[in-house]
């Protein structure tokens, strides 16, 4: 009954909360999918390119004398005057290993990178002695860049490496204004368009010097951007396991995902069952989420799928009309209820987009709130993003995992997400923070939305505000203002005591940063919602939903 999608016992793997970012989008009815949206700073300062730090300077491209190994047949090639390559071929063909450092062509700003070779695909029959060597294809990860990027790439888009700096995960490449931390992450706080600190200013690097990251400054940038723990500083154990989900999900195993009108490519490796594995185009049901392999299967399903928007109760509608948008609304799932399967699905679908995450088939301690656009001539709706929360929280995480669907980014729908996440929490009358460590791309967001909150409630209040006060009008944990106000440098430690510093001068002028064309407002006469109740459980989790 593989058509049924069935569910498979629960897969493990470390923990991560969810980007909203872009990615290479294709829109299959012609449409703009990815620049019709007004460029949002959050989408673009997540963009893998802008925020990955500066390729490294000692990849330069081989010379042209190194191009042809006959020098009567560069000058013969050099007669007919060719087009120059994009790519310039290898001086050597060499066959690559799994394990050898390379430097290799990186298709998504064409130039060449330090890289690791992951996993080596040779054709059937190859014969090493007397095989082109460029018939090899090649799985790198790019050095400092993050696993999404990684990719396929032919032997001759390959070369030796030249030598490296060592660490260069952790060396920081100054100018501008992207950091990067231990694990090739994209700083936050420096790419959101707030001024740092002088801490921070310190790691951003200056004028193209190359600054290796001390430890403890590294742990202090990573507190201060909510950066989860490097591997290097988990325990022996958790460095094990860290190494083991590495193993386990280095390799995409599906190329392209096909869901309603849009065709995206996916990030990372998800685990869909065995038989929907290593599939190069994954077919998604838009309305139930049921997956397939064949095309012509998907259309014999829609022609049937009786689904026109997700299980569950609608908790939220806001029209849109007037902004010439589509309705959006927001629709309530008990993972231990009927939308168990959907549930399911719109996790392995997910996780093609997130890195860790650990929650594939054990659905039933969470609520899924997902978000739909709704189309006005079938009345169907789609989904868009979604977040999920657990039904009982020791930590009061009030988000477990959160996503915006690669072609629906960009348009305001991840902030929008975090805000329902806390006008849930406002209404259950409890502090919420997201589950960590927050992906690189979910830093980027959650940083711009605190910060532009609390500006708001500074601009808004007469008198002195404490960080307390704060707290009370937006349900964001002190810790997550604390850490903000850090950011935005309006926080002074005077006299034993955190002070807030901030002239109504300064907050309209770190405001303007925030400000987003696109953004969309949670309307609270619009919630039809009371808080659910369940009693805990007999064994409440600890480290939230995506530990292990
Ligand atoms: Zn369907």
């Amino acid at each position: 009954m593989s058509s049924e999608n069935p569910a498979r016992p629960p897969a493990d793997a470390p923990a991560s909360t969810a980007p909203p970012a872009d990615a290479p989008v294709r829109d299959r009815s012609g449409g703009d999918a990815s620049t019709s949206a007004t460029a949002a700073t959050i989408a673009s300062a997540a963009d893998p390119a802008s925020t990955a730090p500066a390729p490294d300077a000692a990849i330069a491209p081989a010379p042209d004398a190194a191009i042809a190994p006959d020098a009567a047949a560069a000058a013969a090639a050099a007669a007919n005057a060719p087009p120059t390559p994009t790519v310039t071929p290898p001086p050597t063909q060499t066959i690559f290993a799994k394990g050898d450092k390379v430097s290799a062509f990186a298709a998504f700003d064409s130039t060449r990178k330090h890289a690791d070779v992951l996993e080596v695909r040779r054709p059937a029959g190859f014969d090493p002695t007397t095989g082109d060597p460029a018939k090899i294809s090649y799985y790198v990860r790019y050095d400092g860049f993050d696993k999404r990027l990684d990719a396929w790439v032919s032997g001759d888009k390959l070369w030796p490496a030249a030598t490296r700096t060592k660490g260069s995960g952790v060396d920081l490449v100054g100018g501008g204004s992207s950091g990067v931390d231990g694990k090739g992450n994209a700083g936050a706080g420096l790419t959101d368009g707030v001024t740092p600190d002088g801490a921070e200013g310190d790691l951003s690097g200056a004028g193209g010097a190359t600054r290796k990251m001390t430890r403890t400054l590294k742990r202090r940038y990573n507190e201060i951007n909510n950066v989860g723990v490097a591997t290097e500083d988990l325990t022996a154990l958790d460095q094990k396991l860290e190494h083991e989900h590495d193993e386990r999900t280095k390799v995409k195993n599906i190329g392209i995902v096909e869901c309603g009108k849009y065709e995206v490519d996916a990030w990372y490796f998800s685990p869909y069952p065995e038989e929907y594995q290593h599939c190069d185009r994954l077919y998604v049901c838009e309305h139930c989420l049921k997956y397939m392999r064949k095309e012509r299967t998907l259309l014999k399903h829609k022609a049937r799928c009786a689904a026109s928007h997700p299980p569950g109760k609608r908790i939220y509608e806001h029209p849109r009309k007037a902004e010439g948008k589509p309705t959006v609304s927001f629709w309530e799932i008990d993972g231990a209820g009927d939308g168990k399967v959907y549930c399911q699905n719109l996790c392995l679908l997910a996780k093609l987009f997130l890195d860790h995450k650990t929650l594939y088939y054990d659905v039933s301690p969470f609520l899924f709130y997902v978000m739909t656009e709704e189309d006005e001539t079938t009345g169907k709706h789609s989904v868009v993003g979604y977040f999920s929360k657990e039904k009982w929280s020791v930590e009061d995480y009030n988000l477990a995992c959160i996503l915006t669907l690669p072609p629906y980014q960009r348009r305001g729908y991840g902030s929008f997400l975090i805000a329902m996440s806390y006008e849930l929490s406002s209404r259950e009358e409890k502090l919420g923070t997201p589950e960590r460590p927050l992906s690189d791309l979910g830093q980027v967001s959650y940083r711009s939305f605190w910060s532009k909150r609390i500006l708001e409630v500074l601009q808004r209040a007469k008198g002195n505000l404490s960080v307390k006060d704060i707290s009370a009008e937006t349900s964001f944990k002190e810790m997550d203002i604390v850490s903000s106000l850090q950011s935005l440098n309006l926080l002074k430690y005077w006299k034993g005591q955190h002070i807030i510093s901030a002239t109504p001068k300064i907050i309209e002028e770190h405001l303007k940063t925030f400000t987003r064309k696109n953004a969309i407002e949670i309307n609270p006469d619009l919630m039809r919602w009371t808080p659910p109740v369940f009693a805990p459980p007999p064994n409440p989790r600890k480290g939230g939903a995506n530990r292990q």
